[in-house]
Parts: structure tokens; C-alpha cells; sequence
């Protein structure tokens, strides 16, 4: 039979049935698939060697023994570290793992066995180690002159079998390196011709069939190949991406005629100078909304870079101009924080502030409703009760999301449909590297406040352990003795938040005796809000030294007589989140701190990756280790899971490659806005299968 790329896996030569259904639990169902899975990495036989010999940074492949096979528990958790020792004539190295390939793996490996270990080479507490090696029986495998393949393996099909499964569907469908007829181009000729890039055929092929020469560039995955298929997987997203923008460009906004008299009151009545960023960002949003299609910008700036006063101005241009603006915050105390701020500087220029949240009473809320249906209220500060369906606007002619990020792009959609396409201007104090911004944030404009307002300083940050706390708890007494006050927080994970809550309580309880000659106070998620707002009121008006407190107040109120952050089980945070909370302090005059109180469960990668946070204060450096760190996926949070997972791209290490497909993915759709010509048809029915399994 005949069989092209399409054609399910189970046709090509010594697959069947059985095979079959083992490769679909990896996503394999066609010979494309097949084709498209690709080696893990790539182990160079001429570099086989002896345990005695290794480095660190070395990526080798040896033949070896075992020695032992450990599980480890991960302090109090059910979590555990497998540790397997193997040894050759020369020594031995542990390889560790941290989470189990799969079921059985583990009791493959019997103590005398004969292994092949192929990994790189990591040292870990001046331990050289593998972690997360490719472990294999095959022991016996000669010396060879060879780059061989390696794939993760599955119960059932060894990465041996998975390279003559690939070399039998090339047979398959007929093709043959070198050759002109390619069944796997998808790209317009002009694009590969533009970028240089080599044909599809080839380089799947290449990726299969290494060459020993460039056995380097293999394994740092920088062959022309890997540059080929790396930008498709890009050029796809990026499609998805402006076509979305184009979409989004085509409808017809509200154009906003600015309001210049009312800027100036308004700058006039701040007790500061805007910074030349904040400026900056002000120009693009003011171009933006004056135009008639509608802003879509994204605005991201380090914790207390001033964000707020700049969506306040662009909502007084919308509502000079005769439309209502949405302001949407993650929490209740943020909405009141803002709502306290609109209300300063909006009323004196006449304008109507209202606030929604849901913990209001029914009657006030519908007071509110009927004034924003009506057009009574022009401002309109809420919570995720702003976008239920009974919150009918009168003329809603800007969003304002912020802290966009706590937020999904559904609840952003919702909040479109509510106007005639208002304009939406989104805020973050994530700062997003710019690799994602082009990605998952590639429908968007992005403008950054680079820049702090001037006087803050710098917070000394120490990662510590529950060794130290007496140490800790003596270090912030000294500090509320001089006066200052103290944040000490507590993570709430969403799966387990009774425990969670429970364990803040205890812990709460213990704290109010380690810190009984001063006032304690405790926030958490579940209070009601008037209850949240006396206490950080109290905190506030320092009626309290000490605020024990869950994650709420991660986007919180500024007090700046606050100089300690205290954060408990650091290593449940990402380093973004802890560099948020972070920002609470320095906000004063005094010299901040920010202790890192790693929890019992900590595991060797999470001390590194929170120790970070010592190293700087830089929120897109940060940012972008934690991107490396933990992938896309885990970056943005379970909320933003619109992320498509790549196979060989890296966001952080192809960037270039990445602004490549964005700019092709542009000048397409200017070429052919319609995708009309052939080959771009072809690309329109893959973008449609793709986006359905995106957000
Ligand atoms: P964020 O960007 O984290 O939302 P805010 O908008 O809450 O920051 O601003 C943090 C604090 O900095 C507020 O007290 C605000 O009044 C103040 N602020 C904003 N811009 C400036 C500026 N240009 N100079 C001095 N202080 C500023
Ligand atoms: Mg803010």
C-alpha cells in the first residue's frame, strides 16, 4: 500500500496493532507523528568512558554496573528521590531522579546488572552526579563510530526499536535524504528562501540520521535541522498569533479624543513627578486609544513602578471622551486600594467612581448596577464580579485588567463582549521575558516601566532554614523594637488550601507567643472582607507590628513603615510570586529585608532556584531564570494555559529563531490577508487543527 504522511502507524513495516497502541500513549498516531518525535538527545559512542574520568558538564554515554537502587523520601511528603548507584572498574556516580519515568521503571534494575548510562554530567554539592540519565540494559552494546539517536522510552519500546520504527516510515512513505519531491514542506518557498532555511524532508531526516561530524551541535540542538524544525514550531504559533491581532484590528473601536486640560489636573494633584517611563508608556497608550480599532496593550512594570496612575490617566481621556471605564483587580483589598485612589484623583475632576465586588450586599450592588447601566457612574473599580452576566454597561469604552496575569483570557473575553470592542489596557507586575511576550502574549503590544520612581532601595534578600529561627524571629524582634513592622506569610496552594489554611492558623498561634510583647494580626483568604480591610487597616495605621498573612496580600496595600518580609515555605513560591510579595517592603524610607524560610520538603533544585532571588532584585531577570527553570507551562500558572508545549524550542536559548517566525508570520498575513494563495491555505487548515488545542 501506498502510504504518505499521514497514514496511521500502524501500516508501516514490524508496527501492528500492538505496537501501535504503545505509540499512541505517546502521541503517536500517523507516520508524521512518528517522524516528528524526535530524539531526546544524542549519545556519541566515541566518547565512551570511565566514571573516573567524567566532568562536570560532560554529556557521555557508558557502560556500567549496578550498584544499588535507593528511594529517598523528600522530608514529610509522600514525594521521593530515586537514587541509583552504578559503578564501573574505575568508580562509581549516583544517578538521581526525581520523579519516576514510569510505572515499573525503577524495579528494572537489579543490582549486578549491566547498564548503558547516557546524561550529562552535573555537580551537585561538589558531587559529580546524573540526573535524570537515559538508563538502558543494553550493557552489551559494542563501540561504534556512531552518533546514535536517544529517545525517552516507554514501557514496552526502547529507544532502539523507536529508531528502526523511524527509519522504516521514511521507507515508508518513499523518501529519501537529498531528494526534490519533499512530502513534509509546509512553508511557502518564499519564507524558506527569506530565512535560509533548510528543507523540512532533510532535516526530520537529519535529526533521525546524525551526523557523528557535528556531534556537538547535535547535542546543543544548533544543526541546521534543529534550526529548521525549531522555527516551524514557532511559525505556527506565531501565525495563530497575528491572525488573532488582525482579527482584533479589524473591529471597530470607540477612537478617544484626548483630554489635555484634565491630564494636567490631574498630574498636578499628584504628590510626584510621573518618571520618564511612566511617560513613555502614557504616549503609546494615548496613541493607541485614539485610534479605531482597539488597544490591546499590555503593560508590565516592576512592583511599585507606578502603574496605577497611568491607567487613571488613560480612564480620564476615555471618559472626558463620553465612555465608561472598567477597572478589574484578582483581589478585594486591590479593588479598594484602587477605588481609594480613583476616588482622590477622578472625583475632583467630577467623575463618578463606583465600586462591584461580590462580597457586597444585594442591594448595593444592584444600586451600582442600575448606575452603570444608566451611565450614572463613569468609573468602575471591581473584582471578577465585573464580569457576570448582570453588569451591563451603558457605554463601556476601556478595560483596565491588573495584575492581568491572576486572570484567564476568557475572563478577558468576557469583559470585550461587554463593550462595542472597547479598548483594553492590561497590567502586570510579572515581567514577562520577551520570548513569552512574543508567544503566548503575541496578540498583545507590550510597553515596560523600566523604570522605579526614585528613593527606593534595595532589599536584602537571605534564603535560611528552620534551623535558623530563632535567629530569624530575634533578627525581626530588633526591628519592631525600633518601630518597624513585619509581614510573615504564609503559601496557600489552590489542591490543598484547608491543610494549607489550617497549618497558617497553627503556625499564627505559635507566632503570637515567639512575638508576645508585640500585636500580631492574621489575614486570610477566607475572612470576610470587611474583616480583611480592619485588619489591614490596622496594619496600616500600625495598630498591628506583625501581620501574619496568606498570599492575599500579595497584591496589596503600601505601608511603607513595613521593612521585613518573612516568607515561610519559600520553595513552594515561584520566584516571580516571591518577588512580588518581596516588593511589599522598601517602599520606605528604611533599610528592607526579605527572609527566605526554605520548609523541611525543600529539595536540592528548589534552594537553588529560590537562592536566586538573592542574587538580584531585577524583575525580568528574574523572570526569565524562572522561565528556564520551570518551562512555559509552570511560568505562567494553570490560569494561562494557552501554552503550546514545543518539542525542541526553547524559549529562552532560540530566541532569535523565535523573532524570525514572528516576523515571517507578519509579513505573511500582510502579503495575503486572506491566506488565499495555495500554500497559505494549507497553513490556515494546520493553524485551525492547532488553535483548537490552544486556549
Ligand atoms: P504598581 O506598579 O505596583 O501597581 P503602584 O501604582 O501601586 O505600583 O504605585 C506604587 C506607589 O508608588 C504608590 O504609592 C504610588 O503613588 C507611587 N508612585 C507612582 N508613581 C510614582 C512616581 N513617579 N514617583 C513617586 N512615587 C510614585
Ligand atoms: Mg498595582
Amino acid at each position: 500500500m501506498a502510504m504518505s504522511v499521514d497514514t496511521p502507524v500502524q501500516y508501516v513495516k514490524g508496527v501492528g496493532p500492538k505496537l501501535a497502541l504503545v505509540l499512541r500513549r505517546k502521541g503517536i498516531a500517523t507516520i508524521r507523528d512518528l517522524i516528528e518525535f524526535y530524539p531526546r538527545t544524542y549519545e556519541d559512542r566515541r566518547a565512551a568512558r570511565n566514571i573516573a574520568s567524567l566532568k562536570e558538564g560532560d554529556f557521555v554515554g557508558l557502560k556500567a554496573q549496578i550498584a544499588r537502587v535507593q528511594q529517598i523520601p523528600i522530608g514529610k511528603t509522600s514525594r521521593k528521590i530515586y537514587d541509583i548507584v552504578v559503578r564501573d572498574a574505575s568508580g562509581a556516580i549516583h544517578c538521581k531522579f526525581f520523579r519516576v519515568p514510569y510505572k515499573g521503571y525503577f524495579e528494572r534494575f537489579k543490582p549486578g546488572a549491566e547498564v548503558r548510562v547516557v546524561g550529562k554530567v552535573i555537580n551537585y554539592r561538589n558531587q559529580i552526579q546524573f540526573h535524570h540519565p537515559e538508563l538502558s540494559e543494553e550493557g552489551q552494546e559494542q563501540e561504534t563510530d556512531e552518533l546514535i539517536p536517544v529517545y525517552s522510552e516507554t514501557e514496552g519500546l526502547t529507544s532502539k526499536k523507536l529508531h528502526t520504527m523511524v527509519r522504516l516510515a521514511f521507507e515508508g512513505v518513499g523518501f529519501k535524504p537529498g531528494q526534490k519531491e519533499d512530502p513534509f514542506e509546509e512553508l511557502p518557498d518564499w519564507v524558506r528562501k527569506k530565512f535560509s532555511l533548510a528543507s523540512k524532508g532533510d532535516s526530520l531526516y537529519q535529526l533521525h540520521f546524525p551526523n557523528i561530524q557535528h556531534a556537538a551541535d547535535y547535542l546543543e540542538r544548533k544543526t541546521a535541522a534543529h534550526h529548521r524544525i525549531i522555527f516551524d514550531e514557532f511559525f505556527m504559533l506565531e501565525m495563530i498569533l497575528a491572525s488573532r491581532k488582525k482579527g482584533l484590528s479589524d473591529q471597530n473601536a470607540f477612537p478617544i479624543s484626548l483630554n489635555d486640560t484634565w491630564e494636567d489636573l490631574l498630574k498636578k494633584s499628584l504628590p510626584f513627578e510621573l518618571t520618564t517611563a511612566q511617560k513613555n508608556v502614557l504616549l503609546d497608550i494615548k496613541k493607541d486609544i485614539q485610534k479605531k480599532s482597539p488597544m490591546n496593550r499590555l503593560v508590565q512594570g516592576d512592583v511599585g513602578s507606578g502603574k496605577t496612575v497611568v491607567a487613571l490617566i488613560a480612564a480620564l481621556h476615555a471618559i472626558s471622551s463620553g465612555m465608561q471605564v472598567a477597572m478589574m483587580a484578582p483581589t478585594e483589598i486591590l479593588a479598594q486600594q484602587h477605588l481609594k485612589n480613583a476616588k482622590k484623583f477622578l472625583e475632583p475632576l467630577n467623575i463618578k467612581v463606583e465600586l462591584l465586588t461580590g462580597s457586597q450586599k444585594t442591594a448595593e450592588k444592584q444600586k451600582v448596577l442600575e448606575k452603570i447601566q444608566s451611565g450614572e457612574v463613569q468609573f468602575i473599580v471591581g473584582t471578577h464580579a465585573l464580569i457576570q452576566e448582570t453588569v451591563q454597561f451603558h457605554k463601556l469604552g476601556l478595560v483596565v485588567v491588573d495584575e492581568q496575569h491572576r486572570f484567564g483570557v476568557e475572563q478577558r473575553s468576557v469583559l470585550r463582549k461587554k463593550g462595542q470592542s472597547p479598548h483594553f489596557l492590561l497590567m502586570t507586575a510579572t515581567p514577562i521575558p520577551r520570548s513569552l511576550a512574543m508567544t503566548v502574549y503575541g496578540d498583545l503590544d507590550v510597553s515596560a516601566i523600566n523604570e522605579m520612581p526614585q528613593g527606593r532601595q534595595a532589599i536584602v534578600t537571605r534564603l535560611t532554614y528552620q534551623s535558623k529561627r530563632a535567629q530569624v524571629i530575634g533578627f525581626v524582634k530588633e526591628h519592631l523594637e525600633k518601630g518597624r513592622q513585619a509581614y510573615i506569610i504564609f503559601p496557600l496552594v489552590e489542591e490543598s488550601e484547608k491543610i494549607d489554611l489550617k497549618s497558617a492558623m497553627t503556625e499564627f498561634e505559635k507566632l503570637k507567643v515567639d512575638f508576645q510583647q508585640f500585636r500580631v494580626g492574621l489575614l486570610h483568604g477566607r475572612m470576610k472582607a470587611e474583616d480583611k480591610d480592619a485588619v489591614m487597616l490596622d496594619f496600616r495605621d500600625h495598630k498591628l507590628d506583625v501581620l501574619v498573612s496568606t498570599t492575599v496580600i500579595e497584591v496589596g496595600v503600601d505601608v511603607p513603615n513595613a521593612n521585613i518580609m518573612w516568607i515561610e515555605h519559600a520553595e513552594r513560591f515561584g520566584l516571580a510570586q516571591l518577588h512580588q510579595l518581596r516588593g511589599r517592603v522598601g517602599r520606605g524610607e528604611h533599610k528592607s529585608y526579605c527572609v527566605l524560610m526554605m520548609g523541611f520538603a525543600k529539595s536540592p533544585e528548589a534552594v537553588e532556584r529560590v537562592s536566586f532571588l538573592e542574587k538580584t532584585n531585577d524583575g525580568f531577570k528574574i523572570s526569565e531564570f524562572d522561565l528556564e527553570l520551570r518551562g512555559p507551562g509552570e511560568f505562567l500558572g494553570v490560569r494561562q494555559s494557552g501554552m503550546p508545549g514545543f518539542k525542541l524550542a526553547n524559549l529562552v536559548r532560540d530566541i532569535p529563531i523565535l523573532e524570525q517566525a514572528r516576523s515571517a508570520a507578519l509579513e505573511l498575513f500582510d502579503r495575503d490577508p486572506k491566506l488565499k494563495e495555495k500554500y497559505h491555505q494549507d497553513l490556515k487548515t494546520k493553524m485551525a487543527a492547532q488553535e483548537s488545542n490552544l486556549s
